[in-house]
């Protein structure tokens, strides 16, 4: 795979992310993939998605897992609905993600991800402990289908996504960055994020966010790449120091303004390969 290539997020029937198709008149090289429902999770789903892939020449780089009932209304509904983290459904919503990782193996991608949900801070309390097994089982599953288990990051603070990660510990254990996230989480400085995290990050999204007023309370504001916080030629570049090379996945959930959604992508891929350019990398 070329250094960088662009990637998008994108969806069959769940998720925020575009269509195949729009991924395809984009022209870009690489996509993630939100898992379907359970309904469609079939081999011969899988078959077709595989040889639509081929016919595009578009690689898939990672099946995202996400979960009926999870809602991004505020940050306090993430924190009662989101992943992994709620007791209710954890047991639920494993299985169904060692379902979405057998999925993700009949389309040959040697990576699954997933928002876990926000874990609790008291690294003490039987809900910790319960999360880190959860995961373990998780990885474990992951590792016998030969793939990597990515988080995504937003929820928690790099150090304790760090912390979280040493305490599981399981040597396919990575991170998904998102740089927005951390801004509409208010969990920290992207920037100073991805530098910690370092080379546990082996899939990247690029979103750009503003910061709320009071961060951690109420969400930031997701707005077009380029013309938010983040700050994308020192994200590039940043990315760059702490060596990672794999697909910049292009997410911009407004799934309902679907023309809007693809104009704000070609847009996003023009800004990414304006900096690609100026580093010194070829584009796509
Ligand atoms: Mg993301």
């Amino acid at each position: 795979m070329d250094h960088w290539p662009l990637g998008v997020f994108t969806s069959i029937d769940a998720g925020f992310g575009v269509q195949l198709d729009v991924a395809h008149e984009l022209g870009v090289p690489t996509i993630q993939l939100h898992a379907p429902h359970a309904g469609s999770r079939t081999p011969a789903v899988a078959t077709g998605f595989l040889e639509r892939l081929a016919e595009r020449d578009i690689q898939l780089t990672a099946v995202f897992g996400g979960f009926e009932g999870e809602s991004y209304a505020d940050i306090p509904t993430v924190e009662t609905t989101v992943g992994l983290v709620p007791a209710d459904t954890r047991e639920q919503r494993l299985n169904e993600m060692l379902e979405i990782s057998d999925f993700a193996r009949q389309l040959d991608c040697d990576v699954v991800a997933l928002h876990l949900g926000f874990v609790p801070h008291d690294t003490s309390s039987p809900d910790y402990q319960a999360i880190v097994e959860t995961t373990q089982l998780l990885c474990n599953h992951c590792k016998s289908n030969a793939q990597n288990l990515h988080l995504e990051t937003g929820q928690e603070t790099a150090a304790s996504l760090i912390q979280f990660m040493e305490d599981v510990p399981c040597d396919n254990l990575f991170v998904n960055f998102d740089p927005a996230n951390m801004i509409l989480y208010g969990t920290g400085e992207p920037i100073e994020a991805l530098q910690k995290l370092g080379n546990r990050v082996r899939s990247v999204h690029c979103k750009d966010a503003c910061w709320a007023n009071e961060p951690g309370k109420a969400w930031g504001r997701e707005v077009p790449l380029g013309e938010g916080d983040v700050g994308m030629q020192r994200y590039l570049e940043t990315l760059r120091d702490i060596g990672y090379s794999g697909p910049l996945t292009i997410e911009r959930e407004i799934p309902q303004e679907p023309d809007r959604q693809k104009a704000e992508i070609g847009r996003a891929m023009q800004v990414l390969n304006e900096i690609k350019s100026a580093l010194g990398y070829a584009s796509l």
